[in-house]
């Protein structure tokens, strides 16, 4: 029997004391599962998963409503290291390295909380890491920088990996790598994955189940596979008619 690794039920976000950005989001993630959440700019992915990882701050005026129950223990509005701690990694978008950094310095930030050095663990997955590894982070393609960023979030002993538009900005021959890289890691390391995206095809194509969001609220859900033959869904995220 699959169980159920994390919960959000009615989850509400606010900003600024008024701005209500996600308006009641209720998601179940199966362990070991690739879950996708597709919708939209502004939609509200991003501040889904930041009220997963602790990044909603209640000292800026943000908010986090409802509950999320993560490994059976409520977890909203914990702080983020704790998070961690526990195996809850967020990657975030635009691929946030050091550039002035050695690739092989880059993954050690990941060890720092899991102990975790197994850096061909990373490079396994990776080659181009492991031939680039004295190299500042700088001088990494879009590519390769994305591969660092996921590589680090490894170290970092993931149960939860959190990644937020992996695709953005790369070519569609290096996004479709770094995707099976991920279904790879997925089944290889155990680790279960909540992906934000765009590009929907290749989401639906790695994922297990999907949901789709449209100004913070959940308008579909299915198996990715019946998502992917859904006529709306092929017309308004897949650009299929
Ligand atoms: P994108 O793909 O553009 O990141 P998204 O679906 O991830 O879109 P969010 O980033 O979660 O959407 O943003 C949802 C809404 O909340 C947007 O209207 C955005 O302008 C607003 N928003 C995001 N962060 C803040 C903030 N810190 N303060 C106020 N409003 C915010």
């Amino acid at each position: 029997m699959a169980s159920k690794l994390l919960e959000l039920n009615n989850v509400e976000v606010v900003y600024n004391d008024f701005i209500l950005v996600l308006k009641g989001v209720s998601i179940e993630i199966e362990k070991g599962s690739i879950v996708t959440l597709l919708g939209p700019n502004g939609a509200g992915k991003t501040t889904t998963l930041k009220s997963i990882s602790g990044l909603i701050k209640p000292e800026r005026g943000e908010v986090t409503r409802g509950t999320i129950v993560y490994e059976g223990k409520r977890i909203e509005n914990r702080d983020p290291e704790e998070n961690a701690r526990d195996g809850i990694i967020q990657v975030m978008e635009g691929r946030r390295i050091f550039e002035e950094l050695t690739v092989e310095e880059n993954l050690r930030a990941g060890s720092y909380i899991s102990g975790n050095t197994d850096f061909d663990m990373v490079y396994n997955y990776f080659p181009n890491l492991r031939e680039k590894r004295n190299l500042r982070g700088g001088y990494l393609s879009g590519g390769e920088q994305q591969m660092l960023a996921i590589g680090r979030a490894l170290l970092a002993k993931p149960k939860l990996l959190l990644l937020d538009e992996p695709s953005l900005g790369l070519a569609p021959i290096v996004v479709k790598e770094i995707f099976e890289i991920i279904k790879r890691i997925n089944r290889e390391e155990n680790v279960t994955i909540l992906l934000v995206e765009q590009n929907a095809k290749l989401a639906l194509e790695i994922a297990d189940y999907g949901y789709i969001m449209e100004n913070g609220r959940i308008v579909m859900d299915g198996e990715a596979e019946k998502l992917r033959q859904n006529e709306d869904v092929r017309e308004f995220y897949m650009g299929m008619t």
